[in-house]
């Protein structure tokens, strides 16, 4: 196999190997991998690997999140955005990318079945539900970016949400109507799509 490998400094300097043509590395996919569940259980390792092994954090955040999303992993690369200090050092917009893809495909718009997605007061006021540094109540329910103008209020579709009860939904207490519970909004980019802003993990 060395016969076959080339190494190359990475951006850090670190040696990296790659085959040394793009033959070599089309046979050994072809041969090795081209079984879907054998290939997932490779990514599964490589994102192992990565989010529990590696110590560099910026490797890790430039390679987990699409591994995670490849094997269909949706639950931990949630949690790895949103509450991983590696993962939450990723932009908005990259976060954005990820999450979209995970968001509940109910229409939600005025007409259709819905309810206001409520913050009780309390996770209105802290911060990092959503993998941010600003207030939940002001941060974009999806993707965390601050909603300053242009925000729109977000709602949820009738599977989201529990008929006749009104919950947090960050720390899903129940809601009372006084103090008046903050209604979740979504940023310029989530909110283009009138549908429902739970995800589905
Ligand atoms: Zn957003
Ligand atoms: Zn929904
Ligand atoms: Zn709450």
């Amino acid at each position: 196999m060395k016969l076959l490998l080339r190494t190359s400094p990475d951006s850090k300097g670190r040696k990296s190997y790659t085959f040394f043509h793009s033959s070599v590395s089309k046979a050994v996919e072809t041969c090795f991998l081209s079984d879907y569940a054998k290939r997932m259980a490779y990514v599964i390792r490589l994102a192992d690997y990565y989010e529990f092994t590696c110590t560099d954090p910026e490797t890790v955040t430039a390679e987990l999140p699409l591994l995670l999303q490849q094997c269909k992993l949706y639950d931990r690369l949630v949690k790895f955005l949103r509450k991983d200090e590696r993962g939450i050092s990723l932009p908005p917009h990259i976060r954005y990318k990820y999450l979209k893809e995970l968001r509940c495909t109910m229409p939600c718009s005025d007409g259709f079945m819905r309810q206001p997605l409520l913050i009780c007061n309390f996770c209105a006021m802290r911060t990092g539900a959503f993998g941010q540094m600003f207030q939940n109540g002001n941060s974009c329910v999806i993707c965390g970016q601050v909603v300053m103008a242009m925000g729109k209020e977000g709602f949820l579709c009738q599977r989201h949400y529990r008929f006749g009860v009104s919950d947090c939904f960050i720390c899903k207490a129940m809601v009372f109507q006084t103090p008046r519970p903050k209604q979740g909004v979504l940023c310029h980019m989530c909110g283009i799509l009138p549908r429902c802003a739970a995800l589905n993990v």
